[in-house]
């Protein structure tokens, strides 16, 4: 049974900010704003405050347990990177629609390719699912969304580039920290210091970890001594299926189900078991009968009237990897495809109005004013926010599909 006010069970935050240039993956990082961008740092540092901060670093680093020779090695001749905080600075203030998002992440050629390397690591996925229990198309999908198969897992250094985020502060304490693991990563010898490399955000190889996650869940899975996970697919895989089932993957259950919601259904009864859902007449939009073990909960990422899921526990255990709704979408609804499933069936809402970052903040600081919402006002869609909007949706006898409108906002606020 899924607790409708719960947490997902899952690490704090991935902590991994993303490469917004390169790539269709969803920005899971508060948006910025004036007031915000001052707080989060961001100029770019002189050479003397650089000079600083690394004899600073040095002094941490060294305290941890990293060598003076390692420590120099990496950050010799090193200087701050103006492109990396153009770049960070340059993210999307509007989050793409998620039926945007999944045209370009589960293209037909990113299906084809995904289909052509299962065939090819076959054995591999096999060892890799046997032993963590994640099912290899998930691997798959998460490895396609992340870097294309490993096809592009960024060429920017990493040291300077989170060098770069450090010095400038850049939210905060958060990258120097990564930077001191990432120093952790090149002590210990997994990686020399130029293949290092990923996106402008500091996100590592073919799974963009940032250093941190490297650290607690890369795995040595080609056994030759060393986590590799920016030219090892065997690493690769391995540490993908690691981290998810550190962070709860239950191998019992799917990601989630496109469904058909029977007329009627009552959507204030929208977590139960997946047979409760079945007597209620829910169906899979596939025709194929729904298990009958685990609970899931209904999901609406466009609203009433559009593609129907009934997802799992182990959706937001995808969200651990990347916090965005249309990310865990992707993933889920590309493993499927990879394995034999069919498209989406239903339509998306694609004209309808929607809410920008700053209109689902005021959103936000309007359920949280009405006692409905205690989470951040940072602007993000998620399921504490889709929990709030239900609760609201039922207050007002409304159609409790969780989906967050311009309508909505204007109602709660009392806008004309
Ligand atoms: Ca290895």
């Amino acid at each position: 049974m899924i607790a409708p006010l719960a947490e997902p069970a899952r690490v704090p935050s991935p902590v991994r900010e993303r490469d917004a240039a390169s790539t269709d993956k969803p920005d899971p990082s508060p948006q910025p704003s004036p007031a915000r961008e001052r707080g989060r740092g961001g100029a770019v540092p002189s050479a003397s405050a650089f000079t600083t901060f690394i004899e600073a670093l040095r002094v941490d680093a060294v305290a941890g347990g990293v060598s003076a020779t390692t420590f120099d090695a990496a950050l010799r001749g090193v200087a701050p990177d103006p492109a990396v905080l153009a770049r960070i600075r340059g993210q999307s203030e509007f989050g793409r629609p998620v039926w945007e998002y999944l045209v370009g992440a589960v293209a037909p050629g990113r299906i084809a390719r995904g289909r052509a390397r299962a065939a090819a690591l076959g054995a591999t996925l096999s060892g890799i699912e046997a032993r963590y229990g994640v099912p290899a198309p998930v691997l798959l999908a998460l490895w396609g969304v992340e870097s294309d198969f490993g096809a592009s897992g960024g060429t920017v250094p990493t040291i300077r580039a989170l060098a770069t985020l450090a010095a400038a502060r850049h939210r905060g304490d958060l990258f120097r920290n990564e930077l001191l693991a990432a120093l952790a990563i090149l002590e210990r010898g997994d990686v020399a210091p130029a293949r290092m490399t990923g996106s402008w955000a500091g996100a590592m190889g073919q799974v963009q970890f940032l250093p941190s996650t490297f650290l607690a869940h890369a795995v040595d899975f080609d056994g030759d001594g060393h986590r590799d996970i920016w030219t090892s697919e065997a690493d690769a895989l391995a540490s993908i299926a690691a981290y998810l089932k550190d962070l709860g993957w239950n191998p019992g259950l799917s990601w989630g189900y496109e469904v058909r919601l029977p007329p009627g259904f009552d959507l204030t009864h929208y977590a139960a078991d997946l047979s409760a859902f079945a007597r209620r007449g829910v169906r899979r939009a596939d025709g194929a009968a729904l298990p009958g073990t685990g609970s899931a909960s209904v999901f609406l990422p466009g609203g009433i009237g559009g593609p129907a899921f009934l997802i799992t526990d182990n959706f937001e255990v995808i969200r651990g990897y990347n916090t965005s709704d249309s990310y865990a979408l992707a993933v889920g609804h590309l493993a499927d495809r990879l394995g034999g499933g069919p498209p989406l069936t239903a339509p998306w809402p694609s004209g309808a109005a929607r809410l920008d970052t700053a209109g689902l903040q005021a959103l936000q600081q309007g359920l949280a004013a009405e006692g409905l919402y205690a989470g951040a006002s940072d602007g993000r869609a998620g399921p504490k926010l889709r929990e709030a909007v239900r609760r609201y949706q039922i207050r007002e006898g409304l159609t409790a599909d969780g989906y967050a409108t311009p309508a909505l906002r204007d109602r709660l606020l009392r806008r004309p």
